[in-house]
């Protein structure tokens, strides 16, 4: 950029500048390129990943399509039990409710957009004995 804010003259212009290019930058970024925004990441790093491309990669996704093909028994409404016993009223209600409904949904979205595919694995809640909570 060059000049005053005024002035403004950007070198590129896009409906979505997505900062950082971890798991959630790269899902959000994916997001807004498929629903047709012009849409740039930018990072910081030499590297592309963040801290997502050196963590273990495991996702918790409850209730996801896979899980429930293993046969394992899960529910968004358990999984809201489950995180309720954890933070209490720490975290709204409704962003709770958003996570355990759709994060299953993410996975098929992603999965259905990009090479991405996770696999479930059977892996216990750090709390299992909790209301809620899963021994896989
Ligand atoms: C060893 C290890 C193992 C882990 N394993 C797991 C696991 O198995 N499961 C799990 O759920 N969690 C795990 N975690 C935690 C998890 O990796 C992080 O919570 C998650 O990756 C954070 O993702 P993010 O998209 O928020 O940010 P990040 O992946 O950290 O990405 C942020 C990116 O933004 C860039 N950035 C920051 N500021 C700027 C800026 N001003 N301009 C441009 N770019 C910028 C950074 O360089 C970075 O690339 C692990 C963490 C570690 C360290």
């Amino acid at each position: 950029m060059t000049g005053s804010a005024t002035t403004a003259h950007w070198d590129k212009e896009v409906d979505v500048l997505v900062v950082g290019s971890g798991a959630g930058a790269m899902a959000s970024a994916l997001f807004a390129s498929d629903r047709g925004a012009r849409t740039l990441i930018v990072e910081k790093s030499d590297l592309y990943g963040g801290t997502s491309a050196t963590s273990g990669g495991g996702v918790w996704i409850p209730a996801s399509d896979s899980a429930l093909e293993q046969g394992q028994q899960d529910s968004p409404d358990e999984a809201f039990t489950y995180i309720k016993e954890l933070v209490g009223n720490t975290v709204a209600d409704g962003r709770i409710r958003a996570f355990v409904e759709n994060a299953r949904v993410m996975k098929r979205e992603i999965e259905a957009r990009s090479e991405l595919r996770l696999t479930a694995i059977p892996y216990t809640d750090y709390q299992a004995e909790k209301p809620g909570g899963k021994m896989g």
